[in-house]
């Protein structure tokens, strides 16, 4: 029987009692690999693809080279893992990618309902195929799916804004590595957004490096807007996560999955 391994991916939630979520899986049915990528550079933005550089250490052939295949073994995972967490899904690759089947992003999506005591995080940046598929599939939002998306600055909203609005159920945006200003206002006119993660670009000398007044400025426009809003680097681990100045969490309005995700 396989289960579902932590997620060392530094998302942090916090629950309704402002304390740390804990379990936090990863789930790769998708195992390593993505057609996006260009000798270890993300074809989308050339930030440079850490999960090609993982790959290398992987006993699959495929994971190693880095190409879109499927991992069917790993599907029941979350069935076999009882205890309730947020599961990361496919952070190694993108759900989206147009060299996917189609049926594979299936089978993930029905998977999730055999074992939906858990909440299920998807990050993608080829929203296209991906509402191309829900469309296909007719597929129904599950209250306990998180579509994320990212987005580096304004040509890569533009680009990407039109297709992930048409995937059905609760949104949030990726803002990293965020690397130029973006006016937020279509998906903060979209009450499935709920929330943003942003964090910059820690390339030295990379575009939009230095630039945190940006940062702070877009994390005040989603908090004005009501929504979640997390700046990565405000938070430091202390035997608890605090934020970097030592304020507690509950003092200020982090990334946070609302209390009905965390079952
Ligand atoms: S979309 Fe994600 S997995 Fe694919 S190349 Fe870009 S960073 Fe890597
Ligand atoms: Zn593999």
């Amino acid at each position: 029987m396989s289960r579902l391994p932590d997620s060392h991916i530094g998302y942090i939630g916090l629950g309704a009692d402002g304390r740390p979520i804990e379990r936090y899986y990863g789930w790769n049915p998708f195992g390593f690999g993505c057609s996006n990528c260009h000798d270890g550079i993300c074809g989308t933005r050339g930030v440079k693809c850490w999960a090609s550089q993982l790959a290398k250490r992987m006993k699959c052939p495929q994971c190693r080279a880095f190409v879109p295949h499927f991992h069917a073994e790993r599907l029941e995972q979350p069935l076999h893992t009882k205890a309730p967490g947020i599961a990361l899904v496919g952070f190694q690759s993108d759900i989206g990618d147009e060299g996917r089947a189609m049926e594979d992003v299936f089978r993930v999506l029905e998977a999730t309902g055999r074992a939906d005591h858990h909440t299920y995080v998807f990050l993608t940046q080829q929203p296209e195929h991906l509402a191309w598929v829900c469309k296909e599939w007719t597929v129904t939002a599950m209250p306990n799916w998180w579509w994320g998306l990212t987005v580096h600055d304004q040509e890569d909203f533009d680009a990407k804004w039109p297709a992930f609005r048409r995937i059905p159920g609760h949104k949030w945006v990726s803002h990293e590595p965020a690397q130029g200003p973006v006016d937020w206002a279509p998906a903060l006119a979209d009450e499935s957004v709920t929330g943003i993660i942003i964090g910059h670009d820690r390339n030295r000398g990379a575009k939009g490096t230095e630039d945190w007044d940006r940062l702070y400025e877009c994390q005040g426009v989603w908090i004005r807007a009501g929504r979640m809003s997390y700046l990565k680097q405000q938070w430091a681990w202390d035997g608890r996560f605090v934020k970097a100045d030592g304020t507690d969490p509950a003092d200020c309005l982090p990334w946070s999955l609302p209390p009905e995700a965390t079952r």
